[in-house]
C-alpha cells in the first residue's frame, strides 16, 4: 500500500468469492457479488464527491478509472468517495446488465428484482448528508455532438461529453451548466485533436425524457444531489478511455474543491501501466499470485481443506469464481487464470514468516510475501518444516529443499507463475499441514 489513509470497506460481504458452477451461462441468481465502498478522506474540511464505476458492466474505461481514482490517489482537500465496481457480476461477465440495465432500475424496481440489494445500496449512498456532488462513469459510443457531422460525430452519440439532466438544481452546487463549462473548457485546454474535445450534453430530463429519467444521476437530481455522467468514447482503447475519465474527474475536483496528490503520471502510458502493472491477488492471507504476466493455468494451488478462501488485493475489479472444481481468476472485464486446488488443512498455529538469505543478506519474509533475487537465495531450514521450491531441479531428490543455494536455472520453466519464467514458489509445510507460501521474483 502506497497511501496509509486509505479506507475500504465492503457493504455487505468481505470476500469476493462466488461458487456457481456455470458461470458462463449466467446462471448465479441465487449469487451476487457485492460493490466494493472507498473512503479517500483528509484532514481538511471540503467537499465530498462520489465517483461511481461499472454501473454497467461493459464499460472497462469507468471501472478502470475508478479502480485507480480508489489505489493511487491521497486526498488532502475534502472527501473523495468511491464505488469503483457497482455492477460487479456484469463486470465479470462483460456484460452490460446480467439482469438488465441497472441504470434504468433507478425510478422504481421490485423487490423480487436481483439488482435490487445493490439499487437500495447505492441510493443510500447518494442520500448520504456529507455527498455534495455525484459523478457516474460511463463508456459511450461515438462522439457526442450537438449538431449532426457524420456518423460517428452526431447529437446521437454520447461519447466525449458531460451529461447533466438540467441547467440548475437547489443546491450550493447546484449550477450545473455553469460547473460542466468550467470542466469542458479546463479539459479542452490539455487535449490537443479537435475531435477528442469534451462537449456538454443537457438531456433535459424532466421536459419528458423517459429513458434518462430511469438514471442514477436523475434519482440523484430530484432528490436535489447535483450529479454528472462522464461519457468517454468507447473508440478508444480501454487505458486511453481511462485517462480521459481521470483527466475529466480531476478537472471536476478542482472546481468542486477538492485537493488532491496521486503517485503516477497522468497520460496514455501512466494510466496503461496503472491499469496492468504490478496487479496481484493474495488468498488466505499465505499465498500470494502475481497477476501480471500470469500462466493460463496455475496448478496445485494449497487451498484450505475446509475450502473457505478469503481473496484480498490492492486492486477492488479482482474476483475469484470457482468453476468446475477449479477457480477462475477475473480483473474486471479479463479472465486471468485459473487456479487448480490442492487441499490441505493450514497450520494456522504456525510462524507466519521464514529466513531467507537473498543475494547474501539474510532477511526475514512474511508468508503471502514476493522477494526480489538478482543472482541466488538460500531459504533457512526451520524446525520440524520442510521447504518445497516448485520447480526445482536438485541433483538428488531431498525432502527438505532448505539451505540450498539456488539460482534461476535451477528451475523448470514451465513452473513459473508467470509466462517469461521469472516467478516462483517457495511452499512450507509441517509434516501434512500448509503453512505458506513466499513468491520470489528473478531480477534480469
Ligand atoms: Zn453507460
Amino acid at each position: 500500500m502506497l497511501f496509509k489513509k486509505y479506507i475500504i470497506f465492503f457493504l455487505t460481504s468481505a470476500f469476493v468469492v462466488l461458487t456457481s458452477a456455470c458461470l458462463g451461462n449466467l446462471c448465479l441468481a441465487n449469487q451476487s457479488l457485492q460493490f466494493s465502498f472507498h473512503k479517500l478522506e483528509s484532514d481538511k474540511k471540503g467537499p465530498t464527491i462520489l465517483v461511481v464505476g461499472g454501473i454497467q458492466g461493459d464499460e472497462p474505461g469507468g471501472f478502470n478509472a475508478a479502480s485507480i481514482l480508489a489505489t493511487r490517489y491521497k486526498i488532502t482537500k475534502g472527501s473523495l468517495w468511491i464505488i469503483p465496481n457497482l455492477n460487479f457480476i456484469s463486470i465479470i461477465n462483460r456484460s452490460r446488465g446480467v439482469y438488465g440495465d441497472l441504470n434504468r432500475k433507478f425510478a422504481d424496481i421490485r423487490s423480487d428484482d436481483p439488482d435490487y440489494h445493490t439499487v437500495m445500496e447505492i441510493k443510500k449512498v447518494i442520500l448520504n448528508k456529507k455527498v455534495d456532488a455525484i459523478l457516474n462513469l460511463h463508456d459511450g459510443s461515438g462522439f457526442y455532438r450537438k449538431k449532426y457531422i457524420d456518423d460517428m460525430y452526431n447529437p446521437d452519440r454520447w461519447g466525449q461529453s458531460i451529461i447533466i439532466d438540467q441547467e440548475k438544481i437547489n443546491h450550493p452546487f447546484g449550477n450545473l451548466i455553469e460547473t460542466a463549462k468550467k470542466v469542458v473548457e479546463d479539459v479542452n485546454l490539455k487535449i490537443k485533436l479537435q475531435e477528442e474535445k469534451y462537449s456538454i450534453h443537457n438531456t433535459k430530463t424532466s421536459d419528458g425524457n423517459e429513458e434518462m429519467a430511469k438514471t442514477l444521476t436523475y434519482f440523484a437530481i430530484r432528490n436535489l444531489k447535483p450529479a454528472f455522467g462522464l461519457e468517454v468514447s468507447k473508440n478508444f482503447l480501454t487505458y486511453k478511455r481511462g485517462y480521459y475519465h481521470l483527466l475529466v474527474i480531476e478537472a471536476f475536483l478542482k472546481i468542486l474543491g477538492v485537493e488532491f496528490q496521486k503517485d503516477f503520471e497522468l497520460s496514455f502510458s501512466g494510466v496503461k501501466d496503472a491499469i496492468n502493472k504490478d496487479i496481484q491477488i493474495c488468498l488466505n492471507s499465505k499465498i500470494l499470485l502475481d497477476m501480471e504476466d500470469a500462466r493460463r493455468q496455475l496448478r496445485y494451488i494449497p487451498f484450505r481443506k475446509d475450502k473457505k478462501i478469503e481473496l484480498n488485493s490492492r486492486n477492488p475489479l479482482f474476483a475469484l469464481v470457482e468453476y468446475q472444481g477449479k477457480y477462475r481468476v477475473f480483473y474486471g472485464n479479463r479472465d486471468i487464470t485459473y487456479l487448480y486446488p490442492q487441499y490441505f488443512e493450514y497450520d494456522e498455529q504456525g510462524a507466519d514468516s521464514i529466513s531467507i538469505v537473498i543475494d547474501g543478506v539474510e532477511k526475514t519474509i512474511h508468508f503471502g510475501k514476493m522477494i526480489e533475487v538478482k543472482n541466488h537465495f538460500i531459504v533457512k531450514p526451520i524446525k520440524n518444516s520442510r521447504v518445497n521450491l516448485i520447480g526445482f531441479i536438485g541433483e538428488e531428490e531431498k525432502k527438505d529443499e532448505a539451505n540450498i543455494l539456488i539460482r534461476k536455472n535451477d528451475f523448470i520453466k514451465k513452473f513459473s507463475i508467470d509466462k517469461s519464467g521469472l516467478i516462483y514458489r517457495i511452499e512450507v509445510y509441517k509434516e501434512e499441514k500448509f503453512s505458506g507460501m513466499v513468491l520470489v521474483k528473478f531480477i534480469i
